[in-house]
């Protein structure tokens, strides 16, 4: 164990913490937006920056292992001051959208942003993507892509690259043109995507949005909610059910315990807890490349022609 003193309190820690587990472990918020504990540390969005007596700059928290005699304070003028100026560069290079965006209430940067008071402002500069909150990207029945509320903080190319079959997603651009592309730039529909969603339930802005969810209008913070465990493989993901007067929609929640997330497994959860099944899609490889094709829900859950299966194959050994 190691001791150390976190804003004046004398706090125990195992030795080799990240600093930001163990502030959060003594209940005292860092916000990060690239950070999760599941993924590999990337140390981009500086928000968890904190003051370390002794050392000249600002430590980013999420990648100081605790030390024995470390006097640290995570809330200090120099760094709230910092914080404020990194939330300004932020909001100044995204969309104005909070009213309709479907993250609202569930968005970080929206919560940092009301937690240093940093605010929208008329700015003449550059901003990513249109400048208007937009979709980029319509070509999934499964996620919606909005370029312009990208924050590049990396955890959906993290999350996707997990799985070692997916890696789906990269950084495509340079500098300030810097985005986020499936494969070789193509729309989600085209690339290898497999709609599983762990990059839109892992993303801390509006940038990945859970399609059916958006088109079910229902908030998060809306309606009856019960966490279900997906009962298709032995993984056992969990869902969130939102159950908004007998409108339900089922999404995914954040993947632990190398939880893959699947769209089979949705699929099952949905036809499970649905009483109103929306429409359901899978991709297909067509002459024009992969897209997606509606389908009947035994074709969506890959039981379709079962019974047949059943009584014409030939038993072993027959
Ligand atoms: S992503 Fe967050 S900050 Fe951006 S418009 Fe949506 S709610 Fe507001
Ligand atoms: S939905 Fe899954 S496979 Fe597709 S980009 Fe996101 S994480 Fe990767
Ligand atoms: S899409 Fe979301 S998770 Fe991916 S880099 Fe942009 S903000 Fe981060």
């Amino acid at each position: 164990m190691v001791h150390l003193t976190i804003n004046g309190r004398a706090v125990e820690a195992k030795e080799g913490t990240l600093l930001i587990e163990v502030c959060r472990d003594n209940g005292i918020e860092i916000p990060a937006l690239c950070y999760d504990k599941n993924l590999a540390i990337d140390g981009s969005c500086r928000m968890c920056l904190v003051e370390i007596e002794g050392r000249h700059g600002l430590e980013t928290s999420c990648s100081t292992v605790v030390r024995s005699g470390m006097v640290v304070h995570t809330e200090s003028e120099r760094v709230v001051k910092t914080r404020r100026s990194i939330l300004r560069l932020y909001l100044d290079n995204h969309p104005n959208d909070c009213l309709t965006c479907e993250k609202a209430g569930d968005c970080l940067l929206q919560e940092y942003a009301y937690r240093y008071d940093v605010r929208f402002r008329e700015h003449e500069g550059d901003r990513r993507g249109t400048g208007l909150a937009g979709w980029t990207d319509t070509s999934s029945p499964y996620i919606l892509r909005d370029e312009s509320k990208c924050i590049l903080c990396g955890k959906c190319v993290r999350t996707c690259a997990a799985i070692p079959d997916r890696n789906v997603l990269g950084y495509a651009g340079r500098g300030f043109h810097t985005k986020i592309s499936a494969d070789a730039n193509q729309s989600l529909e085209e690339s290898t995507c497999v709609s599983c969603n762990r990059c839109v339930v892992i993303c801390p802005v509006g940038a990945l949005i859970d399609r059916r969810s958006y088109e079910a209008r229902i908030r998060s913070w809306e309606g009856q909610h019960s966490i279900i465990k997906c009962k298709s493989c032995d993984y056992g993901c969990n869902f969130d059910l939102l159950d908004k007067n007998g409108k339900k929609v089922i999404r995914p929640r954040k993947p632990t315990n190398g939880r893959p997330l699947c769209l089979r497994g949705r699929l099952f959860t949905e036809a499970r807890h649905n009483t109103e099944l929306p429409k359901a899609y899978r991709k297909v490889e067509t002459p024009d490349g992969r897209r997606f094709q509606e389908v009947s829900w035994p074709q969506a859950l890959e039981l379709d022609g079962l019974l047949e299966r059943f009584c014409t194959e030939p038993e072993q050994g027959e």
